[in-house]
C-alpha cells in the first residue's frame, strides 16, 4: 500500500547582527538558543556564525553611527530571499536611544524588516514566537503562526500598557517620564488624544508609576511579537474629551474622581460639583465667591 508523507520542513539557519546593542536582548536570544525548552529546535531552527549560509536574519541593537558600514555589509552577506526579524525595540524605534547624536533611524530605513519583536528586553518566548513566525514566511506561509499574546506570564510581570481614558485627566505625566518616548498627546477639537507606541514601549513601568489616577496600568502580555505590516498598529490609543465648566463654560479637562480621592477624604455632593468647575471657579468658589456663577 502506497502511503503518501509529507516531507520534513527545511532546516532553517539563523545568523545575528548586533548593531551597537546594550547587550540585554543578545542575554535573552542566548537563552532563547541554549535552553532546550524554548524549542527553537523543534522549529528546525540553528545557528550558524557563517552569514553566506543563513536564511534568517536576527538584529539586536540600535543601529549607531559608527557601526552601520559594517552592519549593512554584513547583512548583504547573507543570500537572498532572506527574513529579517528585530529583536527589542531599539532596532524598530531606537527604543530609549532614540533621538541620540550616535544612533541613527530605525533599522527598517535602511533594510527590509520583516518580524518586529518588541520588548526591553523581550522574553526568550516571545523571541521564539517571532523567529517561528519569520520561518513561517521564509516557507510561503507553512509553518506554526505567530503564538497568540496575553500567555500566562509570572506575577508582576510588566507588559504592554493598558490606557483608560475614562480615569486621565491629561496632566502628561506619563509622556515627560516615559524614556522611551512611547507617548504621545495631540490636542483636538473634541479634547486630547492619547497614543502609547509598544514598538518603542521598555516595559520599565514608570508612566504607571507617576500616572497620579490609575489611568495606566502595566499588562501581563510580554508576546507582541508581530509581522512588520503590523508596526505602526500596535498602538494603545484613548481621547479624554473636553467638558464645559458648569460655572463660566469655559472648555475644561475632565476631573476624574480617581484624582478627587487623593485631595478629599471622601467623594461627597460637594467634591462633586467642584469635578465640574474650571481650575479658576474651583478657586472663587474656595474663597467663598461661588455665587458669581449665574450659569
Ligand atoms: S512603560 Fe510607560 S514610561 Fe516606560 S517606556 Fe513604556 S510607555 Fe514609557
Ligand atoms: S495617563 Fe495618567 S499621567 Fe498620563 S496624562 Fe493621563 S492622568 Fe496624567
Amino acid at each position: 500500500m502506497h502511503t503518501c508523507k509529507v516531507p520534513p520542513a527545511p532546516k532553517l539557519r539563523l545568523y545575528r547582527i548586533n548593531t551597537g546593542s546594550c547587550n540585554g536582548c543578545d542575554v535573552e536570544l542566548a537563552a532563547t538558543e541554549a535552553l532546550t525548552r524554548f524549542g527553537l529546535e523543534r522549529l528546525g531552527l540553528s545557528f550558524t556564525a557563517d552569514p553566506t549560509q543563513a536564511d534568517l536574519v536576527l538584529i539586536t541593537g540600535p543601529l549607531t553611527v559608527r557601526s552601520k558600514g559594517k552592519v549593512l555589509a554584513e547583512y548583504a552577506q547573507v543570500p537572498d530571499p532572506k527574513i529579517t526579524v528585530l529583536i527589542g525595540v531599539c532596532p524598530i524605534s531606537g527604543g530609549a536611544f532614540r533621538d541620540s547624536y550616535a544612533v541613527l533611524g530605525p533599522l527598517d530605513e535602511f533594510l527590509a524588516a520583516d518580524v518586529n519583536i518588541p520588548g526591553c528586553p523581550p522574553r526568550p518566548e516571545a523571541i521564539v514566537a517571532g523567529i517561528a513566525e519569520a520561518a513561517r514566511l521564509w516557507r510561503g506561509g507553512e509553518g506554526p503562526q505567530l503564538a497568540p499574546a496575553g500567555f500566562p506570564a509570572p506575577a508582576n510581570l510588566r507588559g504592554r500598557m493598558s490606557y483608560r481614558a475614562e480615569a486621565c485627566v491629561g496632566c502628561r505625566m506619563c509622556q515627560h517620564v516615559c524614556a522611551g518616548g512611547a507617548i504621545r498627546f495631540e490636542e483636538q477639537e473634541a479634547g486630547v488624544s492619547f497614543t502609547l507606541w509598544h514598538n518603542s514601549c521598555l516595559f520599565c513601568g514608570m508612566c504607571s508609576h507617576y500616572c497620579p489616577t490609575g489611568a495606566l496600568t502595566p499588562t501581563g502580555e510580554w508576546n507582541l511579537a508581530h509581522p512588520q505590516a503590523q508596526k505602526y498598529q500596535m498602538v494603545e490609543q484613548g481621547v479624554v474629551p473636553r467638558i464645559s465648566c458648569s460655572c463660566c463654560g469655559v472648555p475644561m479637562l475632565p476631573v476624574v474622581p480617581e484624582l478627587m480621592r487623593k485631595g478629599y477624604r471622601a467623594l461627597t455632593r460637594e467634591t462633586a460639583q467642584l469635578q465640574t468647575l474650571c481650575s479658576e471657579c474651583r478657586q472663587v468658589r474656595s474663597i467663598g465667591g461661588l455665587q458669581r456663577c449665574t450659569k
